[in-house]
């Protein structure tokens, strides 16, 4: 890095933002799976309810896969998918 490019960006921290965790809102769901859609490593959408859920193990993702996790709540037509984010 060259020290005037360090002189003028060094300073600033990268942000890492991450899921902390994530919940479905079963009364509001209407069982799009939209969610499901934009990131099936974490939401799993062949459950009895027809209300997706978190898989098992997938917090293992809730960092490298920050972006689908904010589509999959984006996308939701009735705003159901409420992320706790850290970092951002
Ligand atoms: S996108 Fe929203 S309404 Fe559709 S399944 Fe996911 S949480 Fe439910």
């Amino acid at each position: 890095m060259s020290s005037l490019f360090k002189r003028l960006f060094g300073h600033r921290r990268k942000t890492t933002a991450r899921v902390l965790s994530i919940y479905i809102d079963p009364d509001v769901c209407m069982c799009s799976q939209a969610c499901v859609v934009q990131c099936p490593e974490v939401l799993e959408g062949n459950t009895k309810s027809g209300v997706p859920r978190v898989r098992k193990g997938a917090e293992r993702y809730f960092e490298s896969h920050f972006e689908q996790l904010k589509m999959a709540a984006d996308f939701c037509p009735v705003d159901a998918v409420k992320l706790v984010i850290d970092g951002e």
